[in-house]
């Protein structure tokens, strides 16, 4: 009998996802928009807690392209980017024909680096162009260094946009990730903390902010009768189907936290005597982390085998586990553009291994990967 697959992260749902959705087909709200958008618009402004303003849309991606667009990034302009996510953060910067200008990760958060940050601001504004936004991200549900980047961002005057797409439930000092940019962005794909089996949302503080995303998302239509336009729309509205969904999931976002917890709870004890190896934990009391997925580095030196033995020993075992994110300043498309800093975010891809960290894992599978582990740990040789 082969053994069923233990995923990194796949969807969980909580059970009235589908009366939600039976809602909407039951009133024909079949669209992109309808009670659904804005109840789960609503769940999500209740649950951020800090009187902001939701736009729900088709991906986290689309948030990010609007949100560039609210800040006013045009072509040519450059856009400080955190180097250490997924490519998602930064190809928006690269569909306005802006240049993205990628920063290292500090060792306490994973994510960006105040000093590097800092450096390559004061260096972008000698060569003659201040950047228009700074994007940081919250990888893996952790926080940023969220007082000291938005020290440097109000120094320079240069707007935040907060990708919290891994974030939703960590928070900062007790107040929420998706609250602390100028604009925020959060995503609800398939293997996300919550799912609306694809989606986004915008947050910004402004009403009006958000009421100028929902006009470019669908379509930029001018008020009049017949269709007018004056600028460019997009069509990234979140469908009534998709938000029923999500306000499924708002109801088990907390239980869903919890459970993920409680899987990095599972790793920190397991690895707490095995030499070289270390899981990414809050660097203080200040940072919550919603711990998305669960992560590791592996010191070969002193641990005797890599990441990637690890990870084609848990593959053979219909484990399912994954590198880190590749920096982006490492990857061919953006090998071009600059970067500042120095080595942190490709060690981090070197060494790192994220293990399966969904709240759907079971007793059963906890003790699958004990023993799996135990397995690797006591008698593997190197595969590699
Ligand atoms: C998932 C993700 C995105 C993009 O969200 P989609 O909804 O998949 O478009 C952006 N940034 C980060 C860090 C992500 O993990």
């Amino acid at each position: 009998m082969t053994q069923s697959k233990i995923w990194l992260s796949s969807p969980h749902m909580g059970g009235n996802e589908q009366k939600f959705v039976k809602e909407a087909f039951d009133t024909n709200w079949v669209a992109p928009l309808g009670p659904n958008v804005n109840g789960f618009e609503q769940d999500l402004e209740i649950f951020l807690n800090d009187n902001v303003h939701v736009a729900a849309l088709s991906s986290g991606t689309a948030a990010i392209h609007l949100g560039l667009i609210l800040l006013g990034v045009q072509a040519d302009d450059e856009v400080l980017c955190q180097s250490f996510t997924f490519s998602a953060s930064a190809n928006p910067i690269l569909y306005l024909g802006a240049t993205p200008v990628f920063i290292d990760s500090e060792k306490d958060t994973w994510n960006l680096c105040p000093d590097a940050l800092e450096e390559a601001i004061k260096d972008r504004i000698a060569k003659g162009k201040k950047p228009k936004a700074i994007i940081g991200v919250h990888l893996y549900g952790m926080p940023f260094k969220i007082d000291e980047i938005r020290a440097i961002a109000q120094r320079y005057e240069i707007p935040i946009l907060e990708d919290s797409a891994e974030a939703l439930g960590s928070s900062y000092k007790g107040k929420r990730c998706g609250t602390f940019g100028d604009l925020s962005i959060l995503s609800f794909n398939g293997n996300k903390i919550i799912t609306t089996s694809g989606g986004g949302a915008l947050v910004s503080h402004s009403l009006a902010k958000k009421d100028k995303a929902v006009f470019l998302s669908t379509q930029a239509r001018d008020n009049a009768p017949h269709y007018q336009h004056s600028e460019i729309g997009y069509n990234y509205r979140m469908s009534n189907i998709c938000a029923g969904i999500g306000r499924g999931q708002m109801e088990v976002l907390e239980e869903h936290v919890t459970l993920r917890r409680k899987m990095h709870d599972f790793y920190q004890a397991y690895f707490a005597d095995k030499k070289g190896i270390s899981v990414f934990m809050e660097p203080s009391s200040d940072y919550y982390s919603n711990h998305w997925l669960s992560s590791i580095t592996i010191n070969p030196t002193i641990a005797g085998k890599t990441r990637e033995d690890l990870r084609l020993f848990l593959e053979q075992h219909h484990i399912e586990s994954r590198p880190l994110w590749k920096p982006m300043h490492l990857q061919p498309i953006f090998a071009n553009y600059p970067y500042y800093g120095t080595t942190i975010a490709e060690t981090l891809f070197d060494e790192g291994l994220c293990l399966p960290s969904g709240s759907n894992l079971s007793d059963a599978d906890r003790l699958r990967l004990k023993i799996t582990l135990d397995d690797f740990f006591n008698n593997s040789i190197s595969v590699n």
